[in-house]
């Protein structure tokens, strides 16, 4: 049976499904890893206005990586505030340098779970994938640059948020994060610029659609599969779901579009190698 591990999913223990059925679900499905990244604030019912508010939304993240785990999954936790969480805070009328100060710190707490080793990973950071004021966008770059820096100091892997932008966002983040060696994660992106995304230093993070996946294996194999899973009942099909991603890559399998070996490379080695987690017999 296909293993899978989803790089980017998001659970909500106040309003989802309950996180102990997911884990059963997901594992009847060749589930082995999640790459849990926390909800924004108001997902979870936290109104943050300072950095110390953030610890309530790292604290429900840690608790439901704790039941993954109770239940037999490996998992990954990413910690750290959304690009939309600054450009919320600018909205309700906080200066952009105020908000880019509490959400950098916001991140130096989520590091500091890091450093303990109770997370392993900050993000999801960068930009909005919509279009918003240029001095949100600066400001949230500015995160983005530090933050990539602080991954690179702790080794540890970065989530980053864009927008679909094709090559020139990719020629961007080359050209913001080109100095630094660390393992930065291109979540959701472009199937068609993985390969494009890997020869810049990027490690492409797909979302687990059949185009997506066949786009992305005609440049590259060192990509990692994502749902992106909201865990939203009022959302169901905003997203994949992570079950159905093992469906997807034995039909693929199947119909001889990917070799079991590259499939397992993809959703198996690739994640393993990315985190230093074992896959351990399933
Ligand atoms: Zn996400």
């Amino acid at each position: 049976m296909l293993r899978v591990g989803d790089n980017h999913c998001h659970l909500n223990p106040v309003r989802g499904m309950g996180v102990r059925a997911f884990a059963k679900r997901f594992r009847s499905a060749g589930g082995w890893f999640v790459g849990l990244v926390n909800l924004t604030s108001w997902s979870l019912g936290v109104t943050a206005r300072e950095p110390s508010d953030y610890e309530r939304v790292y604290e429900a993240t840690l608790g439901a990586a704790r039941e993954l785990r109770e239940e037999g999954l490996a998992v990954a936790v990413i910690l750290g505030p959304h690009p939309a969480e600054l450009a919320r805070m600018v909205e309700s009328g906080v200066r952009p340098e105020r908000g880019r100060d509490v959400v950098m710190r916001a991140y130096e707490l989520a590091a500091e779970y890091v450093r303990r080793g109770e997370a392993d990973g900050l993000g999801e950071v960068g930009r909005p994938h919509w279009s918003a004021p240029p001095a949100v966008v600066r400001a949230c770059n500015e995160v983005l640059e530090r933050v990539a820096a602080l991954a690179e100091e702790l080794g540890c892997a970065v989530h980053l948020h864009v927008e679909r932008g094709g090559a020139g966002t990719i020629d961007d983040l080359a050209s913001r994060l080109g100095r630094l060696r660390g393992k930065f994660v291109l979540h959701h992106a472009e199937g068609a610029y993985a390969g494009y995304a890997r020869d810049r230093g990027l490690i492409p993070s797909v979302p687990g659609r059949e185009a997506e996946v066949l786009a992305a294996l005609s440049g590259t194999s060192d990509f990692v599969v994502e749902s992106d899973f909201l865990d939203d009942p009022r959302r169901p099909g905003a997203v994949v779901a992570p079950w159905s991603i093992q469906r997807l890559f034995t039909r693929l399998i199947k119909s001889g579009r990917i070799s079991e070996s590259v499939a397992e490379r993809i959703l198996v080695r690739n994640v393993s190698e990315l985190y230093g987690v074992e896959p351990g017999d399933l």
